[in-house]
């Protein structure tokens, strides 16, 4: 392959070469690489997103890595873009900082701390904070907003310097960006450096099972390297000596956990949650190939309908939008393989509006585009927010539009139905 995508041949948790192919998706361009006008031209590549499962320790993953430089070059994502974020964040740190027991003064380091809406939350409370994060022009505008922001990519050695500086720290955090990282072991080992003798560490990760579950399928694209569940994770600091202690089920991201890892006798008490998913985990058959057959086989007989159904309205010249022009709309697009049939999209994110969806370049228009063009029928990409879209736009529905709500069952919602 290129110099733009490597495939590792072991795991990133464990590296055991037991690496089983589990769900085969089909490729797609860079999920949030929307495109201005002068690049639709341009073709994008697709790569694949397929999902292996390591034998040895039971992490699902990616094996197919694109050069960070390339998927992140143009990361628009700010934290506080995403509604309701904020309000999520600040209850996450008085609830942290109460099952801690942290004290006034106590370091806090966020590493994936984006603008710092986070920490924010702990200097409130009186915390020590400090972010870490990748983009240098967010992390100097977080420091220049009273966030101390380092502005590199997280490794052992800045856990180093880091630690020298300022000292050892109460508590690290890190929310959904655990998922992303390829050279796991050599990060946790940062982790541990950064970490104080009574220190916890803290993350969120959407969670395996309930992508499972819930049918989150186009939660895996190319940032998200790994899908987490317990058991492989209890291994992953088991081997440095770290003691994943507490988990806690959290609903953002179509279900997620937050992970709760500490040194022995630190000061969290094992409260038996991590036992009682294990189990969960095993009685469900998490770890066995059988249960992603079955999970594949119905996200690929939903495939079927949707594609079937907007290639007949299509024939009979209907017009199709659809709706969510995010990271996961672009694996839905290219699994369903429904790109061709799509005239545009439409979102109420202004970050989106005049740009071209990675691959087809279909349009992105804002959401009232649909009153003025009378699309016949729009597909809800963003299909986890169906619900609240629909009751929003109960007008179009009553000026004979039609919803298809692709997932997790192919649903048609029309005006007379409603
Ligand atoms: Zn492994």
């Amino acid at each position: 392959m290129s110099d733009v995508i490597h495939r590792r041949a072991d795991c990133r948790a464990c590296g055991s070469n037991d690496l089983e192919l589990v769900f085969n998706l089909k490729p797609s361009p860079i999920g949030d690489a929307y495109v201005s006008s002068e690049k639709v031209n341009v073709e994008q590549p697709s790569y694949p997103i397929d999902l292996f499962m390591c034998k040895q320790c039971g992490l699902a993953q990616l094996i197919d890595v694109i050069d960070p430089n390339i998927l992140y070059g143009e990361y628009i994502y700010v934290t506080e873009s995403s509604m309701g974020l904020s309000e999520h964040f600040r209850a996450y740190a008085k609830s942290v900082i109460a099952q801690c027991n942290l004290s006034k003064g106590s370091q806090v380091i966020d590493i994936g701390s984006n603008d710092g809406t986070l920490l924010r939350g702990f200097q409130e409370s009186g915390m020590n904070v400090l972010g870490i994060g990748p983009a240098s022009h967010i992390a100097a505008q977080a420091t220049a907003n009273g966030i101390t922001t380092i502005g590199k990519f997280f490794t052992p050695d800045l856990a180093r310097e880091i630690v020298a500086t300022y000292g050892p720290a109460k508590l690290v955090t890190a929310n959904n960006v655990f998922a992303n990282i390829d050279d796991l072991r050599s990060w946790v080992d940062g982790v541990n450096q950064l970490l104080a003798v009574d220190g916890v560490f803290v993350f969120e990760s959407y969670y395996l099972a309930d992508l499972v579950q819930n049918m989150v399928f186009d939660f895996i694209y190319h940032e998200h390297l790994s899908a987490f569940s317990v058991k492989p994770i209890q291994a992953l600091f088991q081997r440095i000596g770290l003691e994943l202690v507490v988990v806690e089920r959290v609903a953002t991201k179509g279900g997620s956990l937050r992970y709760f890892v500490q040194r022995p006798g630190g000061p969290i008490a094992n409260d038996g949650s991590v036992q009682k998913l294990l189990e969960e985990e095993e009685s469900m058959g998490l770890y066995r190939k059988e249960t992603y057959i079955a999970f594949a086989d119905k996200v690929n007989a939903l495939k079927d309908e949707t594609k079937r159904f907007l290639i007949q309205a299509k024939s009979e010249g209907k017009s199709i939008a659809g709706f969510g022009a995010s990271i996961t709309g672009t694996t839905l697009i290219y699994h369903f393989e429904i790109g061709e049939y799509l005239d545009y999209l439409v979102d109420d994110n202004l970050a989106k509006q005049g740009l071209f969806s990675p691959g087809h370049h279909l349009p992105v228009f804002p959401t009232f585009a649909l009153y003025e063009r009378k699309p016949d029928y729009v597909v809800i990409l963003a299909w986890r927010f169906a619900e609240p879209f629909i009751r929003n736009n109960q007008a179009y529905l009553m000026e004979g539009g039609a919803f298809i709500v692709p997932v997790p069952e192919f649903k048609l919602v029309s005006g007379n139905a409603s």
